[in-house]
């Protein structure tokens, strides 16, 4: 094979593991996407769940303020009705006395009530966490099984030797531009010819140009597909 056409052809393998490597990236980033859009959601779910602590912790210390003003209130009376001598004076304590209790207990039961509520918001919260942990756990995966895909693409292309700048710096600019502008239809743009048969689309190539592909004639294109033709067997045996 003629020396511009294996650097052609090594040029297209270095822009196959380019474009595994656009690929890759490509097929990973929805599967990123929507992690990263769970963890928002997640993060919002987790502030809000603060929020309503916060504000049921400040309706319980309030409620008990007034527990414990109810309670002081009859532990007064309490001392009152020791001390007083008429009738009148004494129902009238007594009847303070159980209104208080009265309202003692309708706030306690509001208290375990309100208890109740902020034992579940804390378990949702411990639930939110643990899913905001799995989702970062998922994230930090992917990111590692991509980011290790990327380097051995990468590290696949640097063994092949050069990068593509130089690379294609030793390539005839006529056959870079006609390699490139076939290249937008084709992947394969340069392909190999097989007993006389394109590789790329499969058709036989006439004798002639077959024979003048043998010879070691440069940049023939396939009659049928266009795609620019090497001879293989011809590379392998300069090897
Ligand atoms: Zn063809």
């Amino acid at each position: 094979m003629e020396k511009q056409m294996q650097l052609l052809w090594e040029l297209q393998e270095i822009d196959a593991g380019l474009d595994q490597i656009r690929d890759t990236q490509e097929s990973f980033a929805p599967k990123l996407d929507n992690i990263k859009e769970d963890i928002t959601l997640l993060e919002s779910a987790g502030q809000e769940y603060q929020q309503e602590l916060a504000a049921k912790e400040v309706e319980r210390r309030d409620l008990r303020d007034v527990v414990e003003r109810f309670k002081g209130l009859i532990a007064l009376s309490k001392e009152k009705i020791a001390q007083i001598s008429n009738n009148k004076e004494y129902f009238a304590v007594l009847k303070e006395l159980e209104h208080n209790q009265k309202s003692v207990e309708k706030n306690e039961v509001e208290l375990l009530g309100l208890i109740e509520e902020i034992d579940s918001i804390k378990e949702q919260i411990a639930d939110n966490d643990k899913e905001l942990a799995t989702k970062h756990e998922e994230m930090a995966k992917e990111e590692k099984a991509i980011t290790s895909k990327i380097a051995s693409l990468e590290r696949k292309i640097k063994a092949g030797g050069k990068g593509r700048l130089a690379k294609s710096k030793e390539i005839d600019e006529l056959f870079l531009r006609r390699y490139q502008r076939i290249r937008r239809r084709f992947n394969d743009a340069v392909v190999a010819v097989e007993k006389g048969t394109c590789l790329g689309c499969h058709v036989n190539v006439p004798p002639q140009v077959y024979i003048d592909l043998l010879k070691g004639q440069a940049l023939m294109n396939c009659p049928n597909c266009q795609r620019i033709m090497v001879n293989l067997g011809g590379a392998d045996s300069e090897k």
